[in-house]
């Protein structure tokens, strides 16, 4: 049994877990079992997580829950399975939760993959409130924000985000619910193979251009061997 957290239309799907499903690769296993653990409101820990075998088990599993699951890589079919599952959840979560510690950004960039390659300047807002229906959890803003940035690469492959940014401060205190956004560097990856065909330019911004030069110059083209 082969599974994609998204299938051909888009469409996200849901699934149990189960022993000897099968996965394409790790992450697409990881995907899979985030996702029943923030649908299902369970929760669980990393045992062990290499590059052919992971295991994780319920965050209860010292007080009672015996859930276990360990997943590796078969070498002869070239997929990820889960091998075990140990037992049944027995634990009930009984804590109300506005997030959910296994909704990382890397799994709400899966969700919403599709809705930024739909609209890639939808609304981070939009976002929340697509995981809000999704899952029934209020993710942060950061996280949220974070997630579009992935799906943005994902949408577009090879394409290079990166930002700074800082606390928010307020009377001296920090509010770790908010963040500023210092400064972002966005490369599309058919701009960084455009590059190689760029005539090196070097532009002069015309606030310098004054008196002498005034409105004498604007732009000066040099050679590749500067
Ligand atoms: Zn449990």
């Amino acid at each position: 049994m082969q599974s994609d957290s998204n299938n051909r239309s888009g469409e996200i799907v849901q699934y149990d877990l189960s022993e000897r499903m099968s996965f394409p690769n790790k992450e697409a296993t990881l995907v899979a079992i985030k996702q029943y653990h923030i649908v299902e409101d369970y929760k669980f820990i990393v045992v062990e997580s290499k590059t052919d075998r992971y295991v994780a088990r319920c965050i209860n599993y010292n007080n009672g829950c015996q859930w276990r699951l360990r997943a590796s890589f078969s070498k002869i079919r070239d997929i990820w399975e889960i091998k075990k599952i140990e037992a049944p959840y027995t634990c009930l979560s009984t804590i109300i939760s506005y997030d959910h510690v296994n909704l990382d950004s890397n799994q709400i960039a899966t969700i919403v993959v599709n809705f930024v390659k739909a609209n890639s300047s939808i609304y981070v807002k939009s976002l929340i409130t697509e995981i809000k229906s999704f899952y029934g959890y209020s993710i942060l803003y950061k996280k949220a924000w974070m997630a579009n940035q992935k799906a943005v690469q994902e949408s577009v492959p090879k394409t290079i985000v990166e930002y700074v940014t800082r606390h928010f401060i307020i009377d001296d205190v920090q509010d770790n619910s908010c963040y500023i956004l210092k400064r972002v560097f966005l490369a599309f990856k058919p701009c960084i193979d455009g590059f190689n065909y760029y005539k090196p330019i070097i532009q002069v911004d015309r606030k310098i251009l004054t008196r002498k030069y005034h409105g004498s110059l604007l732009t000066v083209i040099a050679n590749r061997m500067m």
